[in-house]
């Protein structure tokens, strides 16, 4: 590259105590925004310094999900992010024109990826949580590549269609080398006034994604969390106050702030 060394990322330098969450899903619209932000923020209240990076180019949600208003500053040399909720936020979102769609290439996500991570005034950081694209495209392998110390979530539903696609997106760890630490099954099932449980998505995705995976990896993966459906959590993600940061205390917002605690 010209002899222009490659700029540094503080994540990765000896001695960074930053740890890095890579979520990710087989296929869209399974909730992986939604645990993202929903995790910062339960992390956040606990005191920890949280950020999150959203390389999400086709959903690029979570800027609406924490509420974010600012864009980015540029302070010299640095990018300075928006804090929502405690969170400091960067997103692919920020640096398009409006809603159209990205349609970058993977060379040009790989740079924005590199800048995102380089670039932005993180400060010291506890927790740092990338909201990856589903699938196993170029975002999942420029993460492997920038920062392979991080550790990957996978987000999937009970279905077994989504569950496939999953372990799918977990088994790109063997190849990249990066561990998996968990599997969160969320719309897990959906509670009913007499208490009763509906299994919408029916049942078993997240033990099927863990046992897969575990076999795969040859190490142990488990089921972090099931995650039900609530209506609340989908009003408190589209006002961009996301459940487990609320006083809320349903069983989703407990089982989120639950893993938050443990990660
Ligand atoms: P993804 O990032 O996987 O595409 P999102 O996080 O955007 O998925 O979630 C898709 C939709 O489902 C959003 O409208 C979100 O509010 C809703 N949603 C996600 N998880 C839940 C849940 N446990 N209960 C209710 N709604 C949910």
């Amino acid at each position: 590259r010209g002899g222009v060394p490659e700029a540094v990322i503080p994540f990765t330098q000896p001695g960074s105590l930053t740890r890095i969450y890579a979520i990710t899903s087989g296929k869209g619209g399974v909730g992986k925004s939604s645990m993202t932000a929903n995790l910062a923020v339960a992390m956040a209240k606990s005191g920890l310094r949280v950020g999150i990076v959203d390389a999400d180019i086709y959903g690029h949600s979570i800027p609406d999900m924490l509420g974010v208003t600012q864009p980015p500053t540029r302070v010299e040399d640095m990018i300075m992010p928006p804090v929502a909720q405690g969170v400091k936020v960067i997103s692919i979102g920020m640096f398009t024109q409006g809603n159209t769609p990205v349609v970058w290439r993977g060379p040009m996500m790989h740079r924005a990826l590199q800048q995102f991570l380089a670039d932005v005034f993180w400060g010291d950081l506890d927790v740092l949580l990338l909201d990856l694209p589903p699938g196993t495209g170029d975002v999942a392998i420029s993460v492997a590549q920038l920062l392979p110390n991080s550790e990957i979530v996978v987000i999937t539903t009970p279905q077994q269609a989504a569950a496939q696609v999953a372990e799918r997106a977990g088994a790109m760890a063997a190849q990249t080398n990066q561990k998996v630490i968990g599997v969160i099954e969320n719309m897990s099932f959906l509670e009913l006034p007499d208490g009763s449980r509906m299994d919408l998505f029916g049942t078993g995705g997240g033990e099927q994604v863990a046992s897969e995976l575990t076999r795969i990896l040859g190490y142990d993966i488990p089921v972090l969390a099931e995650i039900p459906i609530e209506q609340e959590l989908r009003e408190q993600g589209d006002a961009g106050t996301p459940l487990a940061g609320t006083d809320s205390q349903s069983p989703a917002a407990t089982k989120i702030r639950e893993v938050a605690d443990s990660l």
